[in-house]
């Protein structure tokens, strides 16, 4: 009888590798392997860990199979429901299955599985009084042995075997075993936690629900208590200040007492400790947090806490949707419309929102996305019945909705005014620090100056590996690029023509925070950008100082936008709207508006109300219109229009191929290439291109893209799966071209 064979993805730690491997099933695991379990394989010539994902088909002639060594007993396995998840990302996301695992494991776990198979941690097995005694005794006899159990005793009584071995020397092996044997240590999984925390929470009683509230709260609860196959996502659409988290918090409560587990995602930028103590502060030690300003050791705690089930809630950034649960109830998205939540620049290129979806379903859990500016496709889903709409149309505690006041900018320039600033957003700068209130400026562009352009030939100075204006930055003197970080000093003279007469053009926040300070001396200003906030714990010091009121004005990028709750913010300043509203992205009018919306929704959300101007040179477009008045409804019908009028989303799907290279032929090659694989296999909907990328250079490489559309997702990438197997050998196998492949992109730069 042949043998029974297994399929593994081997390493999924360490390398790259995008293939599965073939084993052979020991007799003495026969009907012992469950999909997700750890498994010891040889590979080359060393052993690594394998994660077992089900049996596998005859390999060809000739291939020889190797049998699978063993259980890697101490390494939890991944559960069912997340490999199914893996699975469904690779697929959707035209992605290899593997880098699709990869997800599932934070970098610290891939390290551990490999460290694993090669060493052990070691527990103190004594209680410390007796500890201390038997170290007096060996003192003399066996100095060595001592010397190991007072660094286990100093080091909460853990360590791992290679930290012994750096510490205390090679030498220290035979007596690790000779404590072994005599029952003074035990090997262990490791156990000792970071806590990324640091503090105990404060509890606070939860508020009392306004109607609207409870309203919207009992329609949550009924799709929580309906059966998994007639539960309904929920859109949440309620405006800023309308209590949302609130709700959140107890539909969170509800499914713990159903005895089930919840994920809220956030966006990076919104995971503000703020945001972080009002979960704390209702749920205590069962919220695990997890963001990227964790160091890699405090995730993997977080992770392991999650995984052997000491938490039951996750607030997390994008990547805490693969977190390790096994009992799903509930899934939030908070901010649902947000960029960040889609992955860029490593495969798969996921959706966390898609992928929350995709979890729901695959745990019979209840999906509920909520924003003030739902993205466009989700309001259309709750508009043609496939989500079930919520909304809270007011704000708590009857505040009202700020003001917005829209100022010509052109007008400002006519009338002699040529600051940044217009004259109505003077004086309401002015109005509001005299009543010691504080204000938001928000720019969405960092540094001094834009570019620099010459003004004898016109031209900009450009990054010298992209195809991107430098931007100036006062602070440090030079020209940065903003896509590959390269920098330059200031020229004095034209580079290309060698006139002197070169011009500053443009603001950033960097020089907004300027002309603020030189404008009001005695004010107070901070700003918030990625120039400000690169090191470690930066972004809360400048919130928690803006908290504290040590800070009047708060000048800053998206950062300044999002989930910031201050009570004494009743001026929001958008400096410039245009910089969105002009990017070439059918989503441009989406993002303004969202953008506007959010950041205004800052002002007045204490008892004094908010006002907000919008400077801008095109007040009369929509999206700022529909935003002045607090108005979705009317954005969402004239850009729901706009959409079906050109065929993009939600009217239909997309998927982005970009192609790049240093050899500007070759990239185009290959572009037309691609194109003409899609045509041979056909790919049934719509290809635009190949066309130069609209940053046709980046970081020294060209690019070149097509844009698939179509009606249907699933088949489009079924299609592009198949042309590209039967295709590889003709691109792929060149080391100088670069293929990426995004579904559903975000951003088509
Ligand atoms: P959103 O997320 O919709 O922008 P938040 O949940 O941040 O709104 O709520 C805005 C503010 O109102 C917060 O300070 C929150 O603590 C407070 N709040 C929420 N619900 C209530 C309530 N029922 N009674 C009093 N205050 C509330
Ligand atoms: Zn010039
Ligand atoms: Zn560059």
């Amino acid at each position: 009888m042949a043998a029974e064979l297994a399929q593994v993805a081997v390493d999924v730690a360490a390398a790259e590798t995008d293939r599965l491997f073939t084993y052979e099933v020991p007799p003495s695991l026969v009907g012992k392997l469950q999909p997700g379990q750890w498994v010891k394989v040889p590979f080359g010539h060393r052993w690594v860990a394998g994660l077992y994902l089900g049996p596998a088909e005859a390999p060809p002639e000739g291939v020889t199979v190797k049998p699978i060594q063993g259980l890697l007993s101490d390494i939890p396995p991944i559960p069912a429901v997340l490999l199914a998840l893996a699975r469904w990302t690779a697929r959707r996301y035209l992605s290899t299955y593997p880098a699709a695992l990869r997800l599932l494991l934070p970098a610290e776990a891939r390290r551990e599985q490999v460290r694993t198979l090669r060493e052990h941690w070691y527990r103190l097995a004594l209680p410390e009084d007796e500890a201390r005694v038997l170290i007096q005794r060996l003192q003399a006899r066996a100095p060595r042995q001592a010397a190991l159990l007072l660094y286990l005793l100093e080091n909460q009584g853990q360590a791992a075997h290679s930290e012994l071995v750096r510490r205390l020397g090679e030498g220290i092996r035979d007596p690790i075993k000779a404590a072994l044997q005599k029952g003074w240590l035990v090997a262990a999984e490791q156990v000792r936690r970071r806590d990324p925390f640091g503090d105990r929470p404060v509890t606070l009683p939860p508020p009392v629900l306004t109607r609207e509230q409870e309203e919207a709260l009992a329609s949550i609860q009924q799709e929580l208590m309906a059966p998994p196959s007639f539960r309904q996502p929920v859109l949440l659409h309620g405006v800023t200040g309308s209590g949302k988290t609130e709700l959140f918090l107890r539909a969170i409560q509800a499914v713990r007492e159903q005895g089930r587990q919840a994920i809220c995602l956030v966006p990076e930028i919104s995971l503000t400790p703020q945001m972080i103590s009002r979960f704390r502060a209702r749920f205590g030690p069962a919220v695990a947090v997890l963001h990227s300003g964790l160091s890699a050791g405090e995730k993997y705690d977080e992770w392991q806490r999650i995984r052997r089930g000491e938490v039951s809630i996750v607030v997390g950034a994008r990547s805490a949707i693969f977190a390790p649960f096994d009992n799903v109830g509930l899934i939030i998205v908070d901010e649902e419309h947000e960029s960040s939540y889609k992955q860029e620049g490593q495969a798969p290129c996921y959706h966390a929102r898609e992928v929350a979806e995709e979890r729901a379903r695959l745990e019979g859990a209840l999906l509920v996305l909520a924003s003030a500016t739902p993205a466009l496709e989700s309001f259309y889903k709750a508009e043609t019945g496939l989500y079930r709409l919520v909304t809270l149309e007011h704000r708590v505690d009857q505040r009202p909705m700020p003001s917005v006041q829209l100022v010509d900018m052109r007008e400002e320039l006519r009338s002699g005014n040529r600051s940044i600033f217009s004259r109505a957003l003077q004086e309401a700068l002015e109005e509001t620090l005299a009543a010691g209130e504080q204000a938001i400026l928000f720019l969405n562009r960092r540094g001094y100056n834009t570019f620099i352009l010459c003004r004898s030939c016109g031209q900009a100075i450009m990054c010298p590996n992209c195809a991107v204006a430098m931007t100036y930055h006062l602070g440090e003197n030079h020209l940065a690029c903003h896509y590959c970080e390269h920098q330059a000093p200031v020229p004095r003279v034209c580079p290309h023509c060698g006139s002197k007469y070169i011009r500053h053009m443009g603001a950033g926040t960097e020089r907004v925070e300027a002309e603020l300070r030189r404008l009001y001396p005695h004010i107070r200003v901070a700003r918030m950008d990625v120039d400000t906030t690169r090191r470690k714990g930066a972004h809360a010091a400048i919130l928690e100082a803006f908290a504290r009121h040590e800070t009047d004005v708060l000048v800053g990028t998206q950062m300044v936008t999002k989930g910031l709750d201050f009570p004494e913010v009743t001026l929001v300043g958008v400096v410039l709207a245009d910089t969105t509203l002009n990017l070439p992205d059918f989503r441009a009018a989406e993002r303004t508006f969202q953008l506007v919306t959010q950041v205004a929704g800052r002002a007045g959300r204490g008892r004094k109300p908010g006002r907000v101007v919008v400077q801008t040179y095109q007040p009369e477009h929509y999206s700022l219109q529909a935003a002045s008045r607090h108005d979705y409804a009317a954005f969402y019908r004239r850009e729901l229009e706009a959409r079906e009028q050109l065929g993009y989303p939600p009217f239909s799907h997309l998927i982005h191929l970009v192609i790049a290279g240093e050899a500007e032929s070759r990239v185009r090659e290959t572009a037309e290439a691609v194109r003409a694989l899609l045509a041979e296999h056909r790919f049934s909907g719509e290809i635009l291109g190949p066309a130069p990328a609209p940053i046709p250079r980046l970081r020294g490489l060209y690019r070149y893209h097509l844009v698939l559309k179509g009606a249907d997702l699933t088949t489009m990438a079924a299609q592009v799966r198949a042309a590209f197997a039967a295709g590889r050998g003709r691109w792929r196998r060149s080391r100088d071209i670069r293929l990426s492949v995004d579904v559903g992109p975000v951003n088509m730069l």
